[in-house]
């Protein structure tokens, strides 16, 4: 009651905010994952790696929006590179000289993109890069990783396949059989089949039994919403090494992880097809998709056999290119290590806090992005995800309440990511308010 009380005399603003929001928008806002108990923040400024809400509270953001804001907000050479890109337009309504410049860093930075092309966003990317599957391969299958998550098109909104009719079998052992959204119709999971991540007896089972219909699999290389559980380097060998003998199209989601150094790099394991977002548009809207040119080859409009259609109005638009050329030129290799190792910190600052309160849970995740899961066992995919998070909506609720309380800004499922100007200060301040907040909810 205490955390709430606070939490609301000093959000009064936000309150009113929501309430006028909701006449509107249904729920107030636009996007599920930013909705929470018993209304969120409403924010109205950002700086650097903070952040001010409508009641002036400032708050450390640790969210830097899912990940996407590398540089924080106001990053000077970004407002530099978008103020001069918008003198001279938006999106011209024909190729541009940006989308060179843009592709050139991509193709140096990821090898196995030996063509791409540009959408708005990882959702477009992951549906582009599956169309493009489907068509090279003339096949239908798609295999996704069980609580993979790919954004918000029909065949990505299935967790779990469920035999709609009967026609597959259920591969998944312990969830719910059905998460797919109302309103993704099911003819959509009779070419959807999802398997649990790093279980690697399961995907070569599913890939032999399916072998000639599978147009591709698609993977995070660390399952991101699905609990930051990163994938075995066998596991993604036998993905590659399953594909590649039936001919079917490996394909990395690499929109979140790109910003940690891409996986696919440092494992040695070279998909078909990659999918980025996020970091890559410096802040503004972004989807990029690519990767062998025989398969990149089928948008050849010149090529002699019918291209496949993609149309955009502002797919590769100047503005997202000028700031994502801007976010890349100034996040090297020295930033992004800076950035892996503070979020190492975190996690052992984290795990410490929760060792010295006596509270089961510990921190896991990648580079710079980090998740909090409280309980113990396992974590190896995405069922184990879901048991450490079973009846535990209340508790992770009051710490993320709490956060917010003490100034600091994370994500409400757990999520918390680093940005350029995150300072060691700023780590070590968040270790402590998480401390503080396990000591008084103890
Ligand atoms: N793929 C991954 C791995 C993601 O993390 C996300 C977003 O969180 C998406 C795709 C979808 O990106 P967007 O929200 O830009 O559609």
């Amino acid at each position: 009651q205490n955390i709430l009380d606070e939490y609301e005399d000093r959000t009064s603003v936000s309150r009113s905010a929501f309430l006028k929001a909701q006449d509107h928008m249904p729920g107030g806002d636009t996007r599920t994952m930013t909705s929470y108990w018993p209304y969120p923040v409403y924010f109205d400024k950002g700086q650097e790696n903070t952040v001010r809400d409508l009641d002036g509270n400032w708050y450390t953001d640790f969210l830097a929006n899912y990940g996407a804001l590398v540089h924080g907000h106001n990053h000077p050479a970004l407002i530099e590179a978008v103020h001069e890109q918008i003198e001279k337009g938006t999106a011209p309504g024909g190729p541009t000289f940006v989308q060179i410049e843009h592709a050139r860093r991509m193709r140096e930075r990821v090898p196995s993109l030996e063509k791409l092309r540009y959408c708005n966003s990882g959702t477009e990317a992951t549906m582009w890069a599956i169309r493009t599957a489907r068509a090279f391969t003339g096949r239908d299958l798609v295999i996704k990783i069980h609580g993979g998550y790919h954004g918000t098109h029909d065949w990505s909104q299935i967790s779990a396949f469920v035999a709609a009719g009967g026609e597959f079998e259920q591969y998944d052992r312990d969830l719910d059989p059905v998460q797919v959204s109302p309103g993704v119709p099911e003819s959509v999971l009779n070419s959807v089949l999802s398997i649990p991540y790093n279980d690697t007896a399961t995907a070569r089972r599913v890939l032999d039994d399916y072998a000639d219909r599978i147009a591709a699999v698609i993977v995070e290389p660390v399952l991101g919403v699905g609990g930051g559980i990163p994938a075995e380097p066998d596991f993604m060998r036998t993905l590659r090494d399953r594909t590649a003998a039936m001919e079917a199209l490996l394909v990395f989601d690499e929109c979140a992880t790109f910003r940690v150094g891409p996986w696919q790099l440092k494992h040695d394991v070279r998909p078909d097809l990659t999918t980025f977002s996020k970091i890559v548009g410096g802040g503004l809207p972004i989807g990029v998709f690519g990767g062998r040119s025989d398969v990149m080859k089928i948008f050849d409009p010149l090529s002699e056999s019918e291209p496949v259609f993609h149309a955009s109005a502002f797919g590769g638009n100047s503005l997202s290119l000028a700031a994502g050329i801007a976010a890349l030129d100034n996040f090297g290799s020295d930033e992004i290590e800076r950035l892996n190792e503070l979020g190492s910190t975190l996690r052992a600052g984290l795990d410490r806090m929760a060792a010295r309160e006596g509270i089961a849970g510990d921190a896991v995740g990648f580079g710079s992005i980090s998740y909090f899961h409280f309980g113990s066992g396992r974590l190896d995919n995405a069922a184990d995800t879901a048991a450490r998070r079973a009846n535990r909506a209340t508790l992770r609720g009051l710490v993320h309440l709490e956060l917010l309380n003490k100034g600091f800004l994370v994500g409400r499922h757990g999520i918390i990511c680093l940005s350029t100007p995150t300072s060691n200060e700023a780590v070590s301040g968040l270790i402590s308010a998480f401390g503080e907040v396990l000591r008084k909810l103890r």
